[in-house]
C-alpha cells in the first residue's frame, strides 16, 4: 500500500517504481527525453541502500559531463543524506582515473594546449590544423581504428611520458584485465546517457560487470544519440542483449518535462526520418504554440531573444538584477529560467556580444577545460607546492566565475581535497554552472544535454547550421543533426522558440540562409510564426561575424 511505500519509490510512478525495484541483475531502460530516466535511475540508488541494505560504496553510477554527476549527487544527498557521499558518482574518465590511481599508477593527464604545442613542435602540423587533427585522432581511438597520424601522436606523446583522456580509459580497461579483481568493488553499475557510448566506454563496462548476471542498469534513448562524430555509437542497446542476454528491457511513457505542444512537435520532428515514435503521455498541458521566428539578420535574431526575454520577464532595467530574482517585482520567469542553444560555438561568440549590450545578465559555457585555464593552474600548482589543502579563503586571487566554479566543486566533494584534486582534471566551465544564478545560459546544444529550462531558444535554425554542413560534398550525419535538433528542443519546459536570420556573413560574403528543413517536419497547428522587419537594407556589420571565416 501506498503509505505503506518507501518515500524514495513513492516518488516515482508505477512504471518508473518497476524500473526501480529491479535491484538484481541486468536491466536496460530506454525511454524519451523527459520521461524521468535520470530520476529513476537515482532514486533506485537511493532505494538500493535506504530499502535494500545494498552498502553505498559498492555503488557506482556513470554518466557523461560532469554537470550531470553534480547534478545526480545533489539529488542523493537529498534522498540519502547519511550515505551520499560513499555513492561512487562518476564520468568515464573520472572513473578511468579512480581505476588507475586505485593501481598506485601515477598518470599526468595532457591538455588540449599541452596536445595541441606537441603536435606543432614534435610532428610539425601547423596550428591552423591542430585541433582538427587532435580530434580525428580522438575519434580513431574511440572508435578502436588504426592511423599513420595516430602512431606519430603515441609516440610523441609516450616520449614526454604524457597520457590523454582517451589513454586515461584504455589504461584503466587494461588495469582491470591485468586485475579483474578490481572491479569487484563496485557490485552495483547504473549507467545514464547509454546511448552516447563509444567501444573503449562500452569495453571498461563490460570489465566492470563481466558476468551475464551482473547488477548492471542502463539508461537511455537511442533518438538523442548525438556523439557520433567522436565515436559514440547506439548500436550498444543491442550489443546489450547479446551480452546480458535475459535483461529486462523496460520503457517509460510518460513526459514529465514539456508541455503537450513540445512534446508532440519534437516527436514530428524526430519520427519524420524513421519510424514513428510512440506519442508520450503528456503531464504537462502548455496553451502557447511553438514560435518560429524568421529576422533579415543574425544581429536581428540575437535581439528577438533579448526583447523576448526582456517581455518575458516583465521589462525594466536589468542592472539591479544581477543579485537575484529577490527585487519584489511579480513576474513568471527569472533570468535563469531562459537557456540559448546553439549548434556552433561561433554562434555563441556572436550571442555574446548583443546579450553584453542588452546589459541582461547571463552566462555562457564554453565546453573548455576549468583546468585548462592558467589562472586556475597556477592555483592549483601553488597549492599543490604548499601542500596545503583547498580552503574557500584560499580560492581569493581567482576571477569571479572561477572562483565560483571551484567553490562549487569542492561542496559537491564534500570537503575531501584529494577528491577535488581528483575531479578538477575533468571539470568543465559548462560542468559548473550553477542552476542557483539568475542568468540566462548560452551553450551549445551538446553542453545542454539532459538539462531542462523553462524557457528555450534554438537560433540559426537553418540550412548549414542546423543541419551543419560547411559545402558541398560535406559528409554531414544528417540523422545525427535532426536528433541534436530534437535534443535541443526537448530541453524546453513551457516554451520554445525557434528562429532563423534569413542572411548571414558566410566565409566573408553575405548570404542568403534558407530555414532548415527540419522546420517543415512540425504541424502547423502547433506553429505560430513572426518576423522582424528592417526598413533599410541590412549592412555587413548588421550580420556581426563571420561564422565560418
Ligand atoms: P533526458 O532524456 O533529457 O535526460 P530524463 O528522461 O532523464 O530526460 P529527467 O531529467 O529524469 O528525465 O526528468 C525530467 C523532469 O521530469 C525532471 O524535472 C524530473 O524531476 C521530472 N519527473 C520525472 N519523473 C517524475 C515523477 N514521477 N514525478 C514528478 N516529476 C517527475
Ligand atoms: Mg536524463
Amino acid at each position: 500500500a501506498a503509505d505503506t511505500m518507501s518515500p524514495i519509490l513513492a516518488a516515482l510512478d508505477p512504471h518508473q517504481r518497476a524500473a526501480a525495484e529491479i535491484v538484481d541483475g541486468p536491466l536496460l531502460i530506454t525511454a524519451g527525453p523527459g520521461s524521468g530516466k535520470t530520476r529513476t535511475l537515482t532514486h533506485r540508488i537511493a532505494h538500493m541502500i535506504r530499502d535494500r541494505g545494498i552498502p553505498a560504496r559498492q555503488c557506482l553510477a556513470v554518466t557523461f559531463t560532469r554537470r550531470a554527476a553534480f547534478e545526480m549527487r545533489e539529488r542523493l544527498e537529498s534522498l540519502l543524506p547519511d550515505d551520499w557521499r560513499d555513492v561512487h558518482v562518476h564520468t568515464f574518465h573520472s572513473l578511468a582515473l579512480a581505476i588507475v590511481r586505485g593501481r598506485g599508477i601515477e598518470v599526468h593527464i595532457a591538455d588540449t594546449a599541452e596536445r595541441r604545442v606537441l603536435l606543432m613542435d614534435r610532428l610539425n602540423i601547423p596550428e591552423r590544423k591542430a585541433g582538427k587533427l587532435l580530434s580525428d585522432i580522438s575519434k580513431a581511438r574511440r572508435t578502436q581504428t588504426d592511423s599513420a597520424a595516430l602512431r606519430d601522436y603515441r609516440d610523441a606523446m609516450d616520449a614526454k611520458g604524457w597520457i590523454d583522456f582517451d589513454d586515461l580509459i584504455a589504461m584503466a580497461i587494461q588495469a582491470l584485465e591485468d586485475d579483474p579483481g578490481a572491479a569487484g568493488v563496485y557490485t552495483h553499475i547504473s549507467v545514464d546517457e547509454y546511448q552516447d557510448l563509444d567501444a573503449q566506454q562500452y569495453r571498461l563496462v563490460r570489465l566492470l560487470a563481466p558476468k551475464p548476471d551482473s547488477h548492471l542498469c542502463v539508461i537511455g534513448d537511442p533518438d538523442q544519440a548525438i556523439y557520433g562524430f567522436r565515436g559514440g555509437d547506439a548500436r550498444f542497446f543491442t550489443t546489450f542483449h547479446d551480452d546480458y542476454p535475459g535483461a529486462p528491457a523496460l520503457h517509460l511513457t510518460r513526459n514529465y518535462r514539456s508541455g503537450g505542444k513540445i512534446v508532440t512537435a519534437s516527436a514530428q520532428v524526430i519520427s519524420a526520418a524513421g519510424p514513428v515514435r510512440k506519442l508520450f503521455e503528456v503531464v504537462r498541458e502548455n496553451p502557447e504554440k511553438i514560435t518560429i521566428h524568421t529576422a533579415v539578420t543574425e544581429k536581428a535574431e540575437a535581439e528577438f531573444m533579448v526583447k523576448t526575454i526582456e517581455r518575458l520577464i516583465g521589462g525594466h532595467s536589468f542592472f539591479s538584477l544581477d543579485t537575484g530574482r529577490s527585487d519584489g517585482r511579480d513576474t513568471d520567469y527569472g533570468f535563469s529560467d531562459f537557456a540559448v542553444l546553439y549548434r556552433t560555438e561561433a554562434q555563441g561568440e556572436a550571442l555574446v556580444e548583443a546579450f553584453e549590450r542588452s546589459g541582461m545578465p547571463f552566462l555562457k559555457y564554453s565546453a573548455g577545460r576549468l583546468i585548462d585555464k592558467p589562472a586556475v593552474r597556477d592555483f592549483i600548482a601553488a597549492l599543490q607546492d604548499r601542500e596545503q589543502a583547498i580552503t574557500a579563503a584560499s580560492l581569493r586571487g581567482l576571477d569571479t566565475r572561477d572562483r565560483h566554479s571551484l567553490e562549487r566543486l569542492l561542496t559537491a566533494c564534500g570537503g575531501d581535497n584529494d577528491r577535488v584534486m581528483h575531479e578538477l582534471q575533468f571539470v568543465s566551465e559548462a560542468d559548473t554552472w550553477d542552476p542557483r544564478a539568475d542568468r540566462v545560459a548560452l551553450m551549445t546544444i551538446h553542453a545542454a544535454k539532459g538539462l531542462e529550462f523553462p524557457v528555450v531558444f534554438l537560433p540559426g535554425v537553418e540550412e548549414g547550421i542546423l543541419p551543419l554542413r560547411f559545402g558541398p560534398g560535406d559528409d554531414t550525419d544528417l540523422a545525427e543533426e535532426r536528433r541534436l535538433f530534437y535534443v535541443g528542443m526537448t530541453r524546453a519546459r513551457d516554451r520554445l522558440f525557434l528562429s532563423h536570420a534569413e542572411r548571414r556573413l558566410w566565409r566573408g560574403k553575405p548570404r542568403a540562409m534558407p530555414p532548415s528543413a527540419f522546420l517543415a517536419d512540425i504541424e502547423r497547428a502547433l506553429l505560430a510564426h513572426s518576423k522582424t522587419d528592417l526598413k533599410t537594407k541590412p549592412t555587413d556589420e548588421d550580420m556581426q561575424i563571420d561564422l565560418f571565416g
